[in-house]
């Protein structure tokens, strides 16, 4: 912005007088835009002092035109827009742009509509005062009309963009999954589900409502690793994640903690009813599968500030079930 203002006057600095009023004379003449000056005469007083041929073959001629208000040459509402603006470059006395829609009376006196885009300069004296504005109008109604999509190039590039965004939208799904679930099970991974948890406490805790979280273990898991290979031992938590997931209620959250061991975090449910589903699932998986599971059970407790409270006592009752034989269940409360 800068630079280009300083290019600008660099050029018209090295034109002579005659050159410059030779360039400014051959816009006002044949640029197509609209140009006019107006003369300020009071806050909301604009006399119209001249007018290029574009804005003449418009309005009409300069006999017309010259000399007249604003309010005289446009119809209101258009004109109290139009004084508005000009008030305003002549208060701030830098050039100023805008946008405008309304009603003018064509050189033939005929009503017509128009949309407007205009740069008002100021032109001061040489006591610093604006006396003068310089107004460039671009009519935005003359434009050809380009109706987004209108045309194939158009088409083509917002089929594109739609394309785009579609598989942006479905890469960022694939990315999300991957970053909250584990891969071999497709339950929930351990930071995505405790950050999930912790959600749900503070729920709980705020509404005083029940909630249990359950640990759960295969039994004598490495066994079958070390008897049958790891592609079995992958098969085997797929086959618990599956029987977990098909077992509890859509609201539990169901994920992998780490190694053979699960966490489902039951909400608004009781240790009697977390005790139940346990059991549930003990026995589903005993009767479906060729191993045992050990599960410890945590209610939530007043005391309990974080996930890893319910956690902890979790995994001491995991522990206590191993310790009493496996394939059972231990709760806390
Ligand atoms: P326990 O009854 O005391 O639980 O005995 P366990 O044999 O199940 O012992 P533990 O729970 O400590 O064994 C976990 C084993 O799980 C150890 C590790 O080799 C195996 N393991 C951990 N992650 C994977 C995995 O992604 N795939 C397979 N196949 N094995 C895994
Ligand atoms: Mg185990």
């Amino acid at each position: 912005m800068h630079k280009t203002s300083w290019m600008t006057s660099d050029i018209l600095g090295r034109l002579n007088a005659n050159a410059g009023m030779l360039l400014l004379r051959s816009l006002w003449e044949y640029c197509p835009e609209h140009m006019f000056i107006v003369r300020v005469e009071g806050p909301a007083d604009f006399v119209i002092e001249a007018m290029n041929s574009t804005r003449q073959a418009m309005l009409g001629d300069e006999t017309a035109c010259i000399g007249k208000r604003i309010e005289q040459l446009l119809p209101p509402p258009m004109c109290h827009g139009v004084i508005a603006n000009l008030h305003r470059c002549a208060e701030c006395g830098s050039p100023i742009r805008y946008e405008e829609k309304g009603g003018y009376v064509d050189r033939h006196g005929a009503c017509q509509q128009g949309h407007w885009q205009t740069l008002l300069v100021p032109i001061t004296n040489q006591e610093g005062r604006v006396t003068h504005l310089f107004g460039v109008s671009r009519d935005m109604s003359q434009l050809p009309e380009q109706p987004v999509g209108a045309s194939p190039e158009s088409k083509e590039f917002e089929r594109r963009v739609h394309e785009r965004t579609a598989e942006l939208v479905a890469a960022n799904e694939h990315l999300t999954h991957l970053a909250t679930h584990d891969c071999l099970t497709d339950t929930y991974n351990r930071r995505y589900l405790q950050e999930l948890a912790e959600l749900e406490l503070r729920r709980a805790s705020r509404y005083e409502q029940s909630l249990c979280l359950m640990m759960l273990d295969i039994d004598y898991f490495k066994k079958i690793n070390d008897s049958e290979g790891h592609l079995a031992g992958d098969e085997a938590l797929r086959c618990v994640a599956h029987t977990i997931l098909a077992t509890v209620r859509e609201c539990d959250l169901v994920g992998r903690y780490g190694g053979d061991e699960f966490l489902i975090l039951m909400p608004e449910t009781t240790a009697d009813g977390a005790r139940e589903i346990a059991e549930r699932l003990r026995r589903t998986l005993t009767q479906t599968s060729r191993f045992t599971v050990s599960i410890g059970i945590a209610c939530l407790a007043p005391t309990d500030h974080f996930v890893v409270d319910l956690i902890h006592r979790a995994d001491t009752m995991l522990l206590q079930a191993k310790r009493n034989g496996r394939n059972r269940i231990e709760c806390a409360a």
